[in-house]
């Protein structure tokens, strides 16, 4: 018999039961009125967990970075002007996704650790008096540092200067466990995939256009084929997909949806509020920083932990997966061997992240780092003790 631990990467996240078995169905006629009866109600319940009423939902066969894809190329043109913040590895990336594209990149280069400054794109935006910038992009959570960025803010900035970029936000690893709201927000392009807050297996890039990215896609001349968004709505209009769907993927896509509303949204992120600041405790009684420079940028669904000078971060993880059978994430790029990472979003409980605690702790002291077994699990029990009761949780 095999027993399988939680795993505390900040994606793939642990997949419920019931998600599970949902993913799992026999094959049905994906050209039908019965694939419908997924495709449509999932589309919904990603706009309600968007908070959209008006954003068009689009959902491809394929992960996060196919999602980056599809908001750059049904957009933009070649030698467009964009706006980006590189805080991090999966901005870096998207970064060099668009470059790839052709697309003349504006990098607002910021410190790994702290969040996008709304205030420099405002400068940069009211600067821009021939309107050459045609998009900004943000990433709410950067995965690779735990570091949130405010998006509320970058979009108020993008409208305080009354610019008509598109406003194009990564939320990979926020959607789904952190606020996130389209509309109030201004966002124009959304992107997610099926594997962190939705907590499914990877396979599905989720997207959301508003009205004015919709309205772009008519003018932007990047080549698309597989991610153009007007087959799939035209698919969509015949309860069909330009091309065979990820069937059993968008069952449970619409299980997960129900699954979150039925948690309800703000009792979803409070559990998350609630867990990450059990982790921080944590990181503090261990007497270790966390990467993210202050507490407004402190992710609630990735922590990444610095370690001493000296010490390969990295052989935690090596460690932790050798010996304990227990996944965490490793440093990439800049803070890679610098910093460890402990994901602490999707389908996790305050119980299940005491594990992860305590053997990051087994695993650092099994390593020789001056740490006293016991004391990040009591930091972190202190601050789940304070959590609402157990009668009133529904997780
Ligand atoms: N953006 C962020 C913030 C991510 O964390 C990731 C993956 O971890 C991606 C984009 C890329 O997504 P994918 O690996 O699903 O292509």
């Amino acid at each position: 018999m095999s027993f399988q631990n939680p795993v505390f990467i900040p994606g793939p996240t642990n997949i419920p039961e019931n998600l599970r078995k949902a993913c799992d169905m026999p094959t049905i006629d994906h050209r039908s009125p019965l694939f419908g009866s997924i495709l449509h109600p999932a589309l919904d319940g990603v706009r309600q967990i968007l908070k959209t009423t008006k954003a068009e939902v689009f959902i491809f066969p394929a992960s996060g970075t196919g999602g980056w894809e599809t908001a750059i190329t049904n957009t933009l043109s070649a030698g467009d002007t964009i706006l980006v913040a590189r805080n991090g590895m999966f901005s870096h990336r998207w970064i060099d996704l668009c470059e790839r594209h052709g697309l003349n990149v504006q990098i607002v280069e910021t410190n790994w650790g702290d969040g996008i400054s709304a205030e420099k794109y405002a400068e940069i935006l009211s600067k821009d008096k021939a309107l050459k910038i045609k998009a900004v992009l943000a990433t709410h959570n950067e995965t690779a540092t735990g570091v949130k960025s405010d998006i509320a803010s970058i979009g108020r900035a993008v409208k305080s200067v009354n610019h008509p970029a598109l406003f194009m936000v990564d939320g990979v690893s926020s959607i789904g466990s952190m606020d996130f709201q389209f509309d109030n927000w201004g966002v124009d392009v959304a992107v997610t995939g099926s594997q962190k807050g939705f907590m499914l297996p990877a396979g599905l890039a989720i997207l959301g256009f508003s009205e004015r990215a919709m309205a772009a896609t008519k003018s932007g001349t990047l080549h698309r084929t597989f991610f153009d968004v007007h087959d799939m709505q035209a698919g969509y209009a015949n309860n069909a997909y330009p091309y065979t769907p990820a069937v059993g993927l968008m069952n449970g896509l619409n299980e997960a949806c129900k699954m979150l509303l039925d948690e309800g949204l703000d009792n979803v992120f409070a559990r998350h509020t609630r867990i990450a600041s059990g982790v921080r405790a944590a990181v503090s009684a261990w007497g270790l920083e966390l990467c993210a420079t202050a507490p407004e940028f402190y992710s609630d669904t990735v922590s990444a932990i610095r370690t001493p000078a000296g010490f390969n971060a990295t052989d935690i993880v090596t460690h932790a997966a050798e010996t304990y059978g227990v996944a965490f994430g490793v440093g990439l790029g800049e803070v890679a061997g610098k910093v460890f990472r402990i994901g602490h979003l999707g389908s996790l409980t305050d119980v299940m992240a005491l594990s992860g605690i305590a053997t990051a702790e087994m695993c650092m002291v099994d390593l020789g780092l001056d740490i006293e077994l016991g004391s990040g699990v009591a930091a972190a029990q202190e601050v789940y003790r304070a959590g609402p009761a157990i009668e009133n949780r529904k997780v």
